[in-house]
């Protein structure tokens, strides 16, 4: 045994053997009272006159050894230390070694040897009998059997005579033989002792570090449950709760589970799902199922609960609260239908609608009409105000979209300034115009954006089912159709789909390809129409004018391709080419006269939009060297719709470098004398559609009267366009018109032509007759001639 553990559990030994020989004593003492006795009466009756002495002595010694005991196991054991204790036992064990040691002095008389074995087998039985009682304790036995048998041993050989000799010599082998078997039992038991404790000792280890393993792992549990945003419960068998758990963030309450003991099988109102899905699990199946609770929504694992021998017991359930997650798939399911911005169901959605709409009108024999909207000015209103501009100006788009359709007609957003209306139940198509009319009408209403105002009017295009398309997507495309022709048509209108759309639309597509690449190919070039300044009749410059010979699609007009360019987005590429074209030709046609010959140019409203015209113009001056005195850039009413300080800033700074602006087209647009006031414009250009009835009978001329007198008013100068016979130039010439362009002068001509037009050669008057023969024109005074 290792010395460790002697040392380890000495103590405790030491207590066990104390308590072993307490609890020997009152059998041992018992018995020794009851030899006592005996051996009391024997010696009495063998007349021992001082058996009276010893047997009083004896049984004092006893009785207090008994009542040692009764000590021992009273209080004693915890008043007293165990080495106390051991040592009272080894006195105890001292005084009756002495007492029966004191026997075998009286009680062997020299000359009985019967009374000799007698004495002597009662001593040494006495002494082997406390062998065992004595175990626990060497010390003490070897005291005791060494006081009885010492003297037994002593007095017998002292008789010096066989067979006293004999039996001193035995009981002095016995008394060694005793000592030798009680010193071993003492050893072997101590080994017991501290082999028990050291297991004993094992045994509490191992348990104390089970419990704590246990301890730890529902330590850790417990936290993992109480962090946890999970609900844990189980039920038996019955469906009764037998356990509840919830972790931070799982929201128990909300699932309103019964207390532990009670039913969860109790169908009431706000527990039925639960108790329907508990019953599942408990008929032993494993899913994973939805909650509805009162606040939130939670995802469920539910399955059987086995007991230690894997038979099913109960069922368990495990709560992970979901609700953000079903919130995020609402928000995903509305950001995939719905349009983030204005709230308005998309292109998806819409289509779904429509088809649904379809399937309706099939069977109720009626009409869907779809009306495919597009605002006028978005791209100007967020090129120059900003996206942020833009994107209210959508927003408050899609309100009045909403507010100008009935209940029943559904609005959606298709991207961009897209906007998509469909109404149901149609029993004409006639009957969408009413629609259209209201929609075009709300969006005539100014749009305030930063308590500005804006102009965004919307073109329609309206097509019907079934008629203009079978499915969403034909239909869809026949507005879209419908809808660029209103916008060709000059926008803010709205036109119902016809077939021979398509072919135009196809056309303008074709156009629009060919468009892209037309400048690089050299497909662009200017033709220029003279203009003649009515007193002198001379030509005082020329209007640039573009054309475009399509290999493909032939001669196209700048009427029909300059409305696709600008709907294609290449018209600010294309003008700028015109505008650089236009002022180096000028100046080659400038080295022929002495007198400045002005340059007019048409600027798209695109151009506008684009804020590099201003550095566009510089530049072209620039390279060309034309002096911006004789360079007038033709604007139409539309630019000036727009009324933004970006365009008011370029107007200014435009006429700061000396350009002049001249309003074109006047009377065919908006036509409000504000923008008249408003703007830098020098001059107004009167539309032909004015000119062409001019003195024709019953013709009413007052309000181009009226548009001159204006103009003058505001210190204008004053250009009639189209003028084509002799008498509309009397009565321009009459009302005082500064300058007239037309066919009755000229033609527009290529450069070339122009150039000869105002005197290839000085001195001469060829021009007027080349014109003259040529182009039927009269009364036009070469530019060659003037500059004599
Ligand atoms: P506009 O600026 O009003 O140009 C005058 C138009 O009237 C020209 O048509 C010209 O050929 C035509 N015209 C001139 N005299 C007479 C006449 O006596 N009788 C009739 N019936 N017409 C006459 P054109 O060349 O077809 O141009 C049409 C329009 O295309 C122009 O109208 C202008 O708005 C636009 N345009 C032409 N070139 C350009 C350009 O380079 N840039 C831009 N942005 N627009 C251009
Ligand atoms: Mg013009
Ligand atoms: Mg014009």
């Amino acid at each position: 045994m290792e010395k460790q553990a002697l040392d380890r559990h000495r103590d405790s030994v030491l207590r066990e053997r104390v308590r072993m020989l307490y609890s020997a004593i009152p059998l041992s003492q018992g018995i020794a009272f009851a030899v006592a006795v005996i051996l009391f009466a024997f010696q009495e009756s063998q007349g021992q006159h001082n058996a009276h002495g010893w047997f009083a002595l004896i049984s004092g010694v006893l009785a207090l050894r008994g009542f040692s005991a009764v000590h021992y196991f009273g209080k004693g054991s915890v008043v007293l230390s165990d080495r106390a204790w051991l040592t009272a036992f080894r006195l105890g064990a001292i005084a009756a070694g002495v007492c029966w040691g004191g026997a075998a002095l009286l009680f062997i008389p020299d000359h009985d040897v019967t009374l000799q074995v007698f004495t002597i087998l009662t001593l040494a039985g006495v002494a082997a009998g406390a062998i065992s009682s004595m175990a626990a304790d060497h010390g003490a036995y070897r005291f005791f059997v060494l006081l009885i048998m010492g003297p037994v041993s002593a007095v017998a050989l002292m008789q010096g005579q066989q067979p006293q000799i004999t039996f001193g010599l035995l009981s002095l082998l016995l008394l060694i033989f005793l000592d030798r078997s009680s010193h071993s039992y003492a050893k072997s038991l101590t080994h017991l002792l501290t082999l028990r404790f050291e297991n004993a000792t094992l045994i509490t280890d191992l348990e104390r570090e089970k419990k704590r393993v246990i301890d730890e792992a529902e330590t850790m549990m417990g936290r993992i449950l109480g962090s946890a945003p999970i609900a844990i419960w189980a039920v038996d068998a019955e469906g009764v709760v037998s356990f509840v758990e919830g972790g931070q963030g799982s929201n128990l309450e909300d699932l309103r589970l019964p207390p532990i003991g009670e039913s969860v099988l109790a169908d009431t109102e706000d527990r039925a799902q639960i108790a329907y899905q508990t019953r599942r699990a408990l008929n032993g199946e494993s899913f994973v199922a939805e909650l509805d609770a009162e606040r939130h929504c939670y995802e469920v694992n539910y399955g059987p609960l086995f007991d230690e021998d894997g038979n099913r017991q109960g069922a368990i359930g495990v709560a992970v609260d979901i609700s953000e997650r079903k919130r995020h798939e609402k928000e995903l399911a509305r950001l995939a239908h719905y349009d983030q911005l204005t709230g308005l169901p998309n292109r998806v959605t819409i289509m779904n609608q429509l088809e649904h709409a379809f399937e309706h009108a099939r069977r109720n024999d009626r009409l869907v009409a779809v009306y495919f909207i597009d605002l006028d000015n978005f791209k100007a209103v967020n090129d120059t105000m900003g996206h942020k501009a833009g994107d209210t100006l959508l927003h408050q788009a899609a309100d009045r979209l909403r507010a100008s359709l009935r209940e029943s007609d559904m609005p959606a957003r298709l991207g961009g300034d897209e906007f998509l209306a469909v109404s149901e139940g149609l029993q004409r198509p006639s009957d969408a115009e009413v629609i259209a009319h209201k929609i075009v009408g709300v969006f005539q209403q100014p749009f305030t954006i930063d308590s500005r105002e804006f102009y965004a009017t919307a073109s329609i295009g309206i097509a019907v089912f079934p008629q203009d398309g079978a499915t969403a997507e034909q239909l869809l495309q026949s507005a879209d159709t419908a809808m660029y022709h209103a916008k060709f048509a000059g926008k803010n209108k709205y036109r119902f789909f016809t077939s021979a759309m398509q072919a135009t639309a196809e056309r303008h597509l074709e156009m629009e390809t060919e468009l892209r690449r037309a400048l690089d190919r050299g497909e662009l070039f200017l033709e220029y129409q003279p203009k003649i300044d009515v007193m002198t009749r001379t030509i005082s410059g020329a209007e640039a004018l573009l054309r475009w010979n399509s290999p493909s699609l032939g001669r196209i007009g700048p009427d029909e391709f300059i409305p696709v360019a600008e709907l294609a987005g290449v018209m600010p590429h294309i003008g700028d080419w015109v505008l650089r074209t236009a002022c180096r030709e000028a100046v080659a046609w400038q080295r022929l006269v002495r007198r400045p010959l002005h340059v007019a140019i048409n600027v798209s409203p695109q151009q506008f939009r684009n804020t590099d015209l201003l550095a566009n113009v510089t530049q072209a001056l620039v390279e060309s060297g034309l002096p911006a005195a004789q360079l007038e850039l033709e604007i139409t009413e539309s630019v000036l719709v727009q009324d933004t300080p970006e365009a008011m800033r370029v107007f200014n700074a435009l006429v700061d470098l000396g350009v002049t602006l001249s309003l074109d087209d006047f009377g065919t647009g908006y036509s409000s004398l504000s923008y008249l006031k408003k703007f830098p414009m020098r001059v107004l250009k009167i539309d032909k559609a004015f000119v062409r009835d001019l003195g024709k009978r019953g013709n009413d001329e007052s309000l181009v009267d009226a548009i001159i007198a204006m103009a003058h008013s505001l210190r204008m100068q004053v250009v009639a366009e189209g003028v084509e016979t002799e008498a509309q130039f009397a009565y321009l010439q009459q009302r005082g018109v500064e300058m007239v362009q037309g066919y009755y002068f000229s033609r527009p001509v290529s450069a070339g032509a122009f150039q000869e037009m105002i005197g290839i050669q000085e001195g001469d008057a060829p021009v007027t007759a080349r014109i003259t023969k040529d182009r039927r024109s009269a009364g036009l005074v070469g530019a060659a001639e003037s500059v004599d």
